[in-house]
């Protein structure tokens, strides 16, 4: 890069960074619909963001700073502090934030100690001209800027984890505790197991979780975010669909917006909050385009992750919404809900499902 291009380049990036910066659309507000939604954990998000906007907040803000209320959640296991961690008990997280005004994006993947990852995934946006750090040099850019480490392992998670190790086969030298077969910890492997018929078993699914959260403010402007603490008991250094641009999540200001929350992997093969935005710039409805991302996900599937029937044996949402405020939420099967904040009010909706 020559000086000049650099100093045109600086110029660029100081004028953009200023527009992504809190309250930048306030002052060229026109009416409009405004709404805040969310994957079915998020109804807090969704109104800590709604309000943000009230506040003059720009969505991009709006969005992080919703999250960070379920980043902050030991309860959430699949977010933040209390996230369940990788195969070896560390906490890794993704996320990201994309701006629908500049088009900007930014994200970290496979970051550790830090429980804000949108927070620092929106400073990537901001403060660099990149859109993608991971592991430690993401770590290294969040202590840059003021995060702090602390462990994210909160004794409930820790437990969920070594459970998982020392009941996950029969031949290697970890033992369960006999003791422990009423504990909040066994019961949370009950509740995500699931009846094997042939051997009349019941079979551990991992849990998977995740949160995303779009906002549309009053002047037409779209933002989202989507953070997670990825797949429990991946393997180290897996990242998911989450912090990937077009994957776990994608804006355009002139279409709509798209986030995903379940099987990561299925989103890296499709593309499909990338696919659901440009979906809807060809006349889909946020439902449409939801759905039929839904269908491709569903014929791709390979033959080791299909059911008996045929069908797909994961779950995976999506999380729609157009520029003129029409939205909904789509699912692989029916029974999840999402999270909706407008002048109605805070609420959980059903999502669509395609089984
Ligand atoms: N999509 C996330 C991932 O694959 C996990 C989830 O949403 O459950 O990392």
């Amino acid at each position: 890069m020559t000086d000049v291009t650099r100093r045109l380049f600086m110029h660029a990036a100081s004028v953009a960074a200023a527009a992504v910066s809190s309250g930048a659309s306030a002052g060229t507000r026109v009416a409009g619909p405004v709404r805040v939604i969310a994957s079915g954990n998020g109804a807090s998000a969704t109104q800590k963001a709604w309000e943000l906007l009230q506040e003059g907040l720009d969505p991009v803000d709006a969005v992080v700073g919703g999250v960070a209320l379920v980043e902050d959640d030991p309860l959430d296991n699949s977010v933040g502090y209390g996230g369940l961690p990788n195969e070896r008990g560390v906490v890794e997280l993704d996320a990201a934030v994309m701006h629908g005004p500049t088009h900007r994006a930014g994200g970290v993947a496979s970051l550790q100690g830090i429980r804000h990852p949108a927070q620092v995934a929106l400073k990537v946006l901001q403060r660099t001209d990149h859109v993608l750090l991971v592991g430690a040099g993401a770590l290294e850019f969040a202590r840059a800027h003021g995060f702090q480490e602390e462990n994210l392992l909160t004794e409930h998670s820790r437990k969920i984890w070594l459970r998982w190790k020392e009941t996950m086969s029969e031949r290697d030298d970890w033992l369960p505790d006999p003791a422990d077969a009423e504990s909040p910890v066994a019961d949370f492997f009950r509740r995500n197991s699931v009846l094997v018929e042939d051997t009349g078993r019941l079979r551990f699914r991992r849990p998977t979780g995740t949160i995303h959260c779009a906002a549309l403010g009053a002047g037409g402007s779209m933002s989202c975010t989507t953070t997670t603490s990825g797949l429990a008991f991946k393997i180290p250094g897996r990242v998911g669909d989450s912090p990937i641009i077009g994957a776990g999540l994608y804006v355009d200001n002139e279409v709509g917006s798209c986030g995903s929350t379940g099987r990561g992997e299925a989103n890296l093969q499709n593309l499909s909050s990338f696919a659901a935005v440009e979906l809807m710039r060809s006349g889909a409805s946020p439902e449409e385009a939801g759905m039929e991302v839904l269908r491709r996900i569903a014929k791709t599937t390979e033959q080791r992750l299909r059911r008996a029937d045929g069908k797909p044996d994961f779950d995976i949402s999506f999380y729609v919404m157009s520029k003129d405020g029409r939205y909904a939420g789509t699912s692989m099967y029916k029974g999840s809900k999402f999270a909706v904040t407008d002048e109605r009010g805070t609420r959980l909706e059903d999502c669509q499902g395609l089984y």
